[in-house]
């Protein structure tokens, strides 16, 4: 894929209807839908600025949540749930509707702004379309949730046609979405000429530019719970690291794989053939291949359970791997320090509980201490880095969960794609 694309400053927008994307997917608090936090809000201010500053006319638009667009779907998927179909009313769907309406986005975006924010009542009917013919240079809408179109997820041609005749100009930041064709996300990018805002700018700089041309060594750092879902970025890792350093739940598949004893800890039976022709692999290519040599254990999968340290493949029955243990954090800490590039994907332990945050910690300790270019993707990971407080030590900690995970398996993002090469 490539990844050097047009942004907002390669193309003129004075005066122009741009179709900007955003990601606005933001958490709410389920009683009272209340935003509870507008970071993603706040990440999209500097491209709307600067749109607006440029005398653009700015028609944002983003998903949130996973409303069902029509009322048989609605009712097809409380079925499923258990739930009986005569019981279910329109109402209820309205309703449901209702509570991912991002009027209350409108409201913190125009706070954030400083000036007004038009809200429409639809997608592409007739309220959106009034209300972008009349906006002006420097004013700003927003369109109602683009999931309420069933031809969103679709990708349907006519929802997207729909949508870009808008506007005269689409710009995609939503990086969180960009794994995703959808009509606002890749889609519209037939009807208008597309180019990347500032987050995704830098998402496809630096993420981009470490896969592409990384300043070496490139260490790649892996763990999280399961094998079976970062297959994709180990593959694609191999091919380009010159370390890669695994960790969490997923070494004990490697252990297993090698004839070790993990006891209770997760594995995955059927990847331990894949794991042993992934160490296989690495020799045969020179790539250093770290695994853990020990472990902390616990005799629960709990925040207070007893624990003790092990050498790695000696967990006994009854006990589980819940973290690294301290001489693997020494050598993975030592792993990085002469790093050109980190890419860090996968807690190495249960960080959600402090007893067994702590290969975790002292490896985002570790990376924050390098001159290394360090690179945060996945969702968990960068919750975990901002947990634990190194979020602003790290170069780059990427906006999008899922996005990150594909874009480090080297998969074609159809949101980047679509934009305009530069
Ligand atoms: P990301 O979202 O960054 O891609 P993952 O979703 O793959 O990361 O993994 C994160 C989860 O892995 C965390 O919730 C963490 O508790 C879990 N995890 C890490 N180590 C272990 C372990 N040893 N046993 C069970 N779960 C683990
Ligand atoms: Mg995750």
């Amino acid at each position: 894929m490539n990844y050097s694309k047009k942004t907002v400053k390669d193309i003129d927008v004075k005066g122009k209807k741009v179709l900007l994307r955003c990601d606005f997917n933001v958490p709410q608090d389920k009683k009272t839908g209340e935003i509870t936090d507008d970071k993603r809000i706040r990440a999209a201010l500097p491209t709307i600025q600067y749109l607006l500053e440029q005398g653009a006319a700015v028609i944002a638009c983003s998903h949130l949540g996973k409303p069902v667009a029509t009322f048989d779907s609605y009712v097809k998927k409380q079925v499923e749930k258990g739930k009986n179909a005569e019981d279910i009313t329109k109402e209820e769907w309205e309703k449901s509707l209702k509570k991912l309406s991002l009027k209350i986005v409108a409201a913190r975006l125009s706070e954030l702004l400083g000036q007004p924010v038009i809200m429409a009542e639809d997608v592409v009917g007739a309220d959106a379309q009034a209300k972008a013919a009349a906006l002006k240079p420097g004013e700003i809408m927003l369109l109602e949730n683009t999931r309420f179109e069933k031809g969103e997820t679709k990708n349907d041609p006519a929802t997207a046609k729909a949508m870009a005749d808008m506007a005269e100009v689409y710009v995609s930041d939503a990086f969180g979405a960009v794994h995703r064709a959808h009509a606002s996300t890749a889609g519209v990018a037939d009807y208008l000429p597309a180019v990347s805002g500032f987050l995704i700018q830098k998402e496809l700089e630096i993420i981009g530019g470490a896969l592409a041309n990384p300043k070496r060594p490139l260490v790649a750092i892996l763990g999280g719970s399961k094998v079976s879902s970062k297959i994709g970025v180990i593959n694609n890792l191999l091919e380009i690291a010159d370390t890669i350093i695994i960790g969490g739940g997923m070494a004990y598949t490697f252990s297993a794989a090698d004839g070790g004893k993990v006891g209770d800890s997760l594995l995955e039976a059927d990847w331990m053939d894949y794991a042993k022709e992934m160490v296989a692999k690495a020799a045969a290519k020179g790539v250093k291949l770290l695994l853990p040599i020990d472990t902390v254990i616990a005799n629960a999968f709990a925040p207070d359970a007893e624990s003790k340290v092990v050498a790695a493949g000696e967990i006994p029955d009854g006990w589980q791997g819940l973290d690294i243990g301290p001489k693997t954090v020494e050598l993975y800490c030592n792993a990085v320090q002469d790093a050109g590039t980190v890419i860090w994907n996968g807690p190495m332990g249960v960080f959600e509980f402090a007893a067994f945050a702590k290969g975790t910690e002292a490896v985002a300790e570790a990376l924050s201490k390098t001159s290394a270019i360090t690179i945060i993707g996945g969702g968990d990971s960068a919750a975990a880095v901002q947990q634990l407080g190194y979020a602003d030590k790290m170069t780059h900690i990427s906006t999008g969960g899922g996005a990150s995970l594909e874009f480090m398996e080297g998969k074609v993002l159809p949101g980047v794609a679509c934009l305009l090469d530069k």
